[in-house]
């Protein structure tokens, strides 16, 4: 009989997972459910409303040609309601209420996470919108359409900040606020996040840092909030505190969240329930330097989580080596990137580092429109191996934050890297490799 494999969700992990269990097994019986449209990008979302990418309709990865070729069974505007571990079923309504039980040998949980919102007076008004879904992006469009001329963003996030330069491109007046004192502070340490901020300020864009939103203003529709004691009117307000895992399927069916409130997984995305596997925004796995638990919640990881899930439900092997959490953005003309950890995070982990910074341009220093670029290097004390590092620049900044990544999972120390074999012509880079000069820079402050 054929493996019957269900999967929960059908977005970046869910997709993928599916897909993946397909190439293992050409037999296999795979079901994907999702409530929602199925196989898009959400990473694309800011990028409609910027005006970059003409239409929601564009973000489709997946179209339905593509369930087709590899025989994928997709139900989609079917919500799963239940998932019996015992008997092995999930139960699912569709969109004209109809409700099925479906048996699975295999069962994938790619449920992703919700937007967030935390317990603000007032937040029950109207008007209060989250950038998640392609219903999301349609309803701030529809505002601006609508003629809003000003928006608050609420966080200062990778998403708070490209909704931000989304907006400011539409024509809007765009203030953020975030609690903490720096932007991007899962992201950057602060004097990386400066950089960003003040780029971010010439473009008019206006920040309140260290300002907690602590009041919605307004009768039915919110008109204002407070934040830091500050009141702040605007005609749009978006909401980008973070995202939750959604867990509440797994936790109804007793299968274990972990540390981080994801549900918890081993390396082959296993959960603690035999035949069941957890991936993407819902599901945690350890951070490869701390070995400490979280949900990255980041697409890349999701895919990656996928794979590894779909490979060993379609009888497979395969391992997930865990979270270094790279991360890149653009926002206007100033590229931001990550790998592994930032120095805060560090301290935050016990680990003693030494960091290394180094301030240099994308081409040769004499080269037209060489563009400025800074490196920074976050290396353990004791034993020299580069765990994090971070880069701001005007371009040039993904690949070198994908050569870090290497290296970290290499275990590459600092004296290798500043021994590396780079490459140079004046149009592409400068003779020494700013990655190289970081490096040279930790080894001046280990002498
Ligand atoms: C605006 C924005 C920009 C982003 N930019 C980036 C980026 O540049 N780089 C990056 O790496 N990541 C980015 N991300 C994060 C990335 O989009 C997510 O990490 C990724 O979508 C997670 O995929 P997932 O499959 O785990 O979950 P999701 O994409 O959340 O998909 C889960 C699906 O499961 C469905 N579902 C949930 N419960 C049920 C149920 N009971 N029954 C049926 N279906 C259900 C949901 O409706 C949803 O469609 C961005 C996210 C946003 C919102």
């Amino acid at each position: 009989m054929a493996r019957r494999i269900i999967v929960i969700g059908a977005n970046a992990s869910g997709v993928e997972a599916a897909s993946s269990a397909r190439k293992k097994d050409h037999t296999a019986e795979i079901t994907l459910i999702t409530q929602e449209y199925p196989g898009y990008s959400r990473c694309g979302l800011p990028f409609v409303l910027g005006g970059q990418i003409p239409s929601f309709k564009d973000l489709t990865v997946y179209p339905p040609a593509y369930f087709k070729m590899l025989k994928l069974n997709l139900k989609n505007e079917t919500k799963v309601t239940a998932i019996n571990t015992k008997d092995k079923t999930v139960t699912a309504v569709d969109k004209a209420g109809a409700t099925e039980t479906l048996q699975y040998d295999s069962l994938v949980i790619a449920t992703g996470a919700d937007s967030f919102m935390p317990p603000i007076k007032g937040r029950e008004k109207q008007g209060i919108h989250s950038l998640r879904t392609l219903e999301d992006g349609e309803k701030i469009d529809r505002a601006i359409k609508d003629g809003a001329k000003s928006a608050v963003i609420m966080g200062a996030g990778l998403i708070g900040l490209e909704t931000g330069v989304a907006l400011i491109e539409r024509g809007l007046k765009v203030t953020i606020v975030e609690m903490l004192p720096q932007i991007l502070p899962a992201m950057l340490d602060a004097d990386m996040a400066k950089l960003v901020q003040e780029h971010l300020q010439e473009k008019g864009m206006c920040i309140l840092t260290g300002k907690a939103v602590e009041k919605f203003l307004g009768e039915e529709k919110v008109t204002a909030i407070i934040a830091g004691g500050e009141r702040v009117e605007a005609d749009l307000f978006i909401s980008a505190f973070g995202v939750r895992a959604n867990t509440k399927l797994a936790v109804d069916a007793g299968i274990p969240l972990g540390e981080s409130r994801g549900i918890k997984t081993n390396a082959r995305m296993e959960t603690d329930v035999k035949d069941v596997y957890a991936v993407g925004d819902c599901a945690e796995s350890p951070n490869i330097i701390t070995h400490k638990v979280a949900c990255a919640q980041l697409g890349t990881i999701a895919v990656r989580q996928g794979k590894v899930a779909g490979t060993n439900a379609g009888g497979g092997y395969a391992l997930f080596p865990g979270i270094l959490a790279s991360a890149v953005t653009r926002l206007f003309e100033t590229e931001a990137g990550v790998t592994g950890l930032t120095e805060a995070a560090a301290q935050r982990a016990g680990i003693e580092v030494v960091t290394g910074a180094i301030s240099s341009k994308t081409k040769a220093d004499y080269y037209p429109n060489a563009l400025p670029i800074k490196v920074k290097l976050v290396v353990e004390k004791e034993s020299q191996r580069i765990i994090g590092a971070q880069i701001v620049g005007g371009e040039e900044v993904t690949q070198r934050i994908n050569a870090l990544s290497f290296a970290i999972q290499k275990g590459m120390t600092v004296r290798e890297l500043a021994k590396a074999d780079t490459a140079y012509a004046p149009p592409l880079n400068e003779t020494w490799e700013p990655m190289v000069l970081a490096a040279e820079m930790v080894l001046m402050k280990l002498r």
